[in-house]
């Protein structure tokens, strides 16, 4: 079969490689018909992550088929459509009887990250019964896709832990699909504005189609005093950072009023400042987290209703044999007026 596989930072290949094979009686193995490319994908690629070694297949959204199953998956069977967790889970260790998936004891794993991932023709699933989801008839696949990990990222760690409340203020920084994504999802709590920000004017014009009630560009002119200015001067009930350098995080903590909370969604390379000299007195409350997809059924939900319609983030589709050039495109986003990639292979 063919996949994309990591060759060392900056380097990568579509390859022939073998296709998985049922290793243990709770895999499946399942035919990708459709992935993505992620923002984690390029922090991989980069060397950010020095955990994803040569040779790791990258990928860790997806859709599919169950091809083959081992003797102990239940919930399965070959022929079934299916919605792939980022995360693979026991769902029975103590971390899982927590929906800590992303801790499982005996799995844990993000798929493109310590086994191989979804950008292929095919991908072995550990605990198949724990993770794995039944897509639903008639669902939108290009919706679904997305639930593997940026839209529940952006509800649970952004989202629930910012305990957005009915009638709140938000701000989300960082316009990219984890920051688009919080901002569909917020939606669902009803809160009265939410204010965008991000550097690129095409990203918040994008953001105002998708709800967000005003945008901030922070790079023109200061991004703490612009958002002041728009609350008049009482800043944000919750500030959602979704793009992971400390100038982002540094944003958040200066706008957030009394009895407010940060949610940081981004993924941090360098240390960041804390100001606690600042915030004990606005009594603000700080959270941060890895994805663990417990989210995932209710999202399904969500989007078979109609709620949330993750599919309005895709802006290029591609073929899986061109996946070099979906990350080229993906690469230059911004440049590209690209959001989310969706690589077929139906
Ligand atoms: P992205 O790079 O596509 O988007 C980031 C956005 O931030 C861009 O639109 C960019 O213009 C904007 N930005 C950059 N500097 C800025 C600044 N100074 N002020 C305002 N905006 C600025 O990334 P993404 O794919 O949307 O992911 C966002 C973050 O979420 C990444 O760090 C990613 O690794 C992280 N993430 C975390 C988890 C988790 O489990 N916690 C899961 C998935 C992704
Ligand atoms: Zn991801
Ligand atoms: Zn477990």
């Amino acid at each position: 079969m063919k996949a994309l596989v990591f060759r060392g930072p900056g380097k990568f290949e579509w390859v022939e490689k073998e296709k998985p094979t049922i290793q243990n009686p709770t895999d499946a193995i399942v035919r990708i018909t459709k992935t993505t490319i992620c923002g984690t994908d390029l922090h991989i690629l980069g060397g950010d992550v020095p955990a994803v070694t040569d040779g790791r297949t990258l990928g860790h959204e997806g859709v599919g088929i169950v091809e083959e199953v081992g003797s102990g998956v239940s919930n399965f069977k070959p022929g079934d459509r299916v919605l792939i967790s980022c995360v693979t889970s026991c769902g029975r260790c103590d971390y899982c009887k927590k929906a800590m998936y992303a801790h499982c004891e005996d799995g844990g794993w993000i798929l493109g990250h310590l086994i191989d991932g979804t950008q292929a023709e095919y991908v072995r699933i550990p605990y198949a019964d724990t993770s794995l989801y039944h897509i639903p008839p008639g669902t939108d696949e290009e919706a679904l896709v997305m639930l593997s990990d940026i839209f529940p990222t952006s509800l649970e760690i952004g989202v629930i832990n910012g305990e957005v409340q009915p009638g709140e203020v938000i701000a989300i920084v960082g316009a990219g699909p984890v920051g688009m994504a919080s901002l569909l999802t917020a939606q669902l709590y009803s809160p009265a504005e939410i204010i965008m920000i991000d550097l690129d004017d095409n990203r918040l014009e994008m953001s105002r189609k998708f709800g967000a009630t005003r945008t901030v560009n922070s790079s023109k002119g200061n991004a703490v005093e612009q958002v002041m200015e728009l609350t008049d001067g009482k800043g944000v009930d919750v500030a959602i950072e979704a793009v992971g350098f400390p100038v982002t995080f540094d944003i958040c903590q200066q706008i957030l009023k009394p009895g407010g909370r940060l949610a940081n969604v981004g993924v941090h390379g360098k240390p960041v400042e804390l100001h606690l000299e600042q915030l004990w007195i606005r009594n603000v409350k700080i959270t941060t987290g890895l994805v663990s997809t417990s989210t995932t059924p209710m999202l399904i939900k969500t989007v078979q209703s109609g709620k949330i319609k993750p599919q309005q983030l895709v802006t290029h589709r591609f073929p899986l044999d061109q996946i070099m050039q979906a990350y080229e495109v993906f690469r230059n986003a911004p440049k590209e007026k690209a959001m989310k990639v969706i690589l077929y292979n139906d």
